[in-house]
């Protein structure tokens, strides 16, 4: 901290969010949030409880139902207008309503640094005009903060992955939040960052598919009951709170239960409601709203003039980028992985205190925490061809994804009466089962006969020091085994994330220069070409079928000259023994050399 600046107070970075806010702080270098027993995200909600006190956070929420005239949430969405808001008996402006939160964050800053905070850098939605951007100015000095900078969400975002990277970069920020969404493409260069463009729906977000899992509910309760759990308000709240966490379950878990015991009354009988939801049934829900983000994505892009080929990363932000069908979409739209490596809801906060620490003439680091290197996942079959099982490798969970991680995925026997089933632990990014790298094997014996017993659930535990526990069960009758695998991160760790993350996207560079800009194929079209192959043995593939062998070879020319001792005599064989097999047409040669040779550049970089 510089002498100024430990006369004036530390600066904090605020994100005055519609759903939630956070507050946090630079300090030995790394941005961290600061917590209130234990909460980290404070709901942007304020309420004058019936004692007539004024109530934030937490509390506030939870009166959100019951007192819903004492109560305020979203003020966000009405900033710089100036209409009254009422709270209780009086009527306040949308600043004063925000003053309150940030006041409340301002004294958790307090509290947390042990000294007094009133200085901050607070972040805006990047289409947040002048006006809107004013009123959250003076909420900040309503609240006895001195605002040292407002900054776009999206820079903050892109600071926390980025800060002190001099390279220019292009990426998008997709911001899938409770309320709102919105994509923007940023530019960085020479450390200045520049929104060049933003798209987004400020009435989508994670509210609109809690309510769609409520009203599929309610619809299948009144059909079997008829009695609509929407009819008043403290039924509806109610359901509304067990949809948002089953749809937040259904992040990583494959089914859930969804219990309320005495939700309503019929006749003077209690009735209780129990469900279970598929993520495959939730998906099929939200499937239109994801669809809406990612035409989002086009024209943000069309805005700034760039195609999704020159997009140097994805930074997802906001708590519903946690759910698999938006990552997988976007996965699928950007032909790459996401960076995921700083939680989604705390990216925006922690940038902020990035930028706050830098006006404080403090140098900061960009944010890395520990993430998987690699995907791990199982083999499974994905279809019948002529020659029996088409098996592939089926990810559980994705590279990037931060420590530690637990997912699940359910799977069926390719029989009814299969009696047992192997899971085959599997580690890489390739759809071929040979080209990723085996990590373990077991058996699950299955019990057969009476009821569905066709269903296994697999779930991945992976732990910040690289021990997978792989756990398969029958869903039907409990029966489990599990596989301990205690080097799953083996070199994967996260310093070798930024290398393994430019390596990617060499490759799909290199890739790019072999295509018609305009023809680059969607990655479904790539895994199908790689299938189209043909089976080991069939002789009829030429150099072009093989862009990413060739892309290899390339790269593999030049860091010849950098490469040495017995790495050089393995690269130059493996460079030959590729290119013959490439002469050749013999496309299973093809794929296990030039994954050897992947591997090899990676290593010898
Ligand atoms: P934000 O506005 O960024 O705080 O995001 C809040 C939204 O993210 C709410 O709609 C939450 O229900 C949603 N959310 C948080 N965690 C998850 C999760 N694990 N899966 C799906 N949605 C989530």
């Amino acid at each position: 901290m510089t002498e100024q600046s430990e006369q004036r107070g530390p600066i904090v970075g605020i994100d005055l969010g519609t759903t939630n806010s956070v507050v946090a702080i630079v300090t030995d270098g790394k941005p961290r949030v600061l917590d209130e027993s234990g909460e980290i995200l404070l709901p942007s909600i304020v309420g004058i409880n019936p004692q007539g006190q004024l109530v934030t956070g937490v509390a506030a929420k939870n009166q959100l139902a019951a007192f819903p005239d004492r109560t305020v949430a979203s003020i966000k969405r009405r900033m710089g207008s100036m209409e009254p808001v009422s709270l209780g008996d009086q009527t306040y402006s949308p600043p004063e309503i925000s003053a309150m939160i940030l006041r409340r964050l301002r004294d958790r800053a307090t509290r947390a640094i042990g000294q007094p905070v009133n200085r901050a850098v607070i972040t805006v939605p990047a289409f947040f005009d002048e006006g809107q951007r004013q009123a959250t100015r003076e909420a900040a000095e309503l609240a006895g903060l001195t605002v040292e900078r407002i900054i776009n969400e999206p820079t903050a975002a892109t600071l926390v992955y980025h800060a002190g990277t001099h390279d220019r970069r292009q990426i998008a920020v997709y911001d899938f939040g409770g309320g709102t969404f919105d994509v923007s493409i940023v530019r960085m260069e020479a450390g200045v960052i520049e929104v060049l463009s933003s798209h987004g729906d400020v009435r989508l977000g994670g509210d609109d598919l809690d309510m769609e899992l409520l009203n599929y509910l309610a619809n299948a309760f009144q059909g079997l009951l008829g009695v609509d759990l929407r009819a008043t308000p403290q039924t509806r709240y109610r359901l509304l709170q067990a949809c948002e966490q089953a749809k937040c379950r259904l992040s990583t878990e494959e089914t859930v239960q969804i219990a309320e015991e005495f939700i309503a009354e019929k006749e003077g009988q209690p009735l209780h409601l129990t469900a279970t939801v598929t993520r495959q049934e939730f998906e099929q829900l939200i499937e239109p709203y994801v669809e809406r983000t990612i035409q989002s994505v086009s024209e943000a892009l069309r805005g700034a003039g760039l195609t999704i080929h020159q997009i140097d990363d994805l930074v997802l932000v906001g708590g519903s980028t946690r759910i698999p069908l938006v990552e997988e979409r976007l996965r699928d739209e950007f032909l790459r992985e996401p960076s995921r490596a700083v939680d989604p809801d705390l990216a925006v906060a922690l940038g902020a205190a990035v930028q706050a620490a830098m006006i404080d003439g403090r140098s900061v680091g960009p944010v890395l925490v520990d993430v998987t290197g690699h995907t791990l996942g199982i083999e499974a079959c994905v279809g019948m061809t002529m020659m029996g099982p088409e098996m592939a490798f089926s990810p559980i969970i994705h590279r990037n994804s931060p420590l530690p991680a637990r997912y699940e995925q359910a799977y069926s026997t390719m029989h009814d009466d299969q009696d047992a089933v192997i899971i085959h632990v599997l580690q890489g990014e390739r759809q071929e089962v040979h080209r990723n790298r085996s990590v373990g094997k077991f058996r699950l014996d299955l019990k057969t006969g009476g009821g569905d017993n066709s269903k296994v659930v697999v779930r991945f535990d992976l732990t910040l020091d690289g021990i997978l526990k792989v756990t398969a069960t029958q869903r039907a009758t409990g029966l489990s085994k599990e596989l301990i695998i205690d080097n799953a991160l083996s070199q994967f760790r996260a310093d070798a994330r930024t290398e393994a993350e430019s390596r990617l996207e060499d490759l799909f560079d290199a890739s790019d220069e072999l295509l018609d800009e305009e023809d680059v194929p969607s990655r479904k079209q790539w895994e199908a070409s790689d299938e189209d192959l043909g089976m080991p043995g069939t002789i009829h593939a030429s150099s072009s079928d093989f862009p990413e062998a060739v892309a290899l070879l390339k790269k593999a020319q030049s860091m010849k000259e950098s490469v040495k001792g017995q790495d050089a005599q393995d690269l130059e064989s493996l460079v030959k023994n590729l290119e013959d097999a490439m002469a050749a047409g013999e496309v299973a040669a093809v794929a296990v050399l030039a994954s050897e040779l992947e591997d090899l550049l990676f290593y010898v970089r």
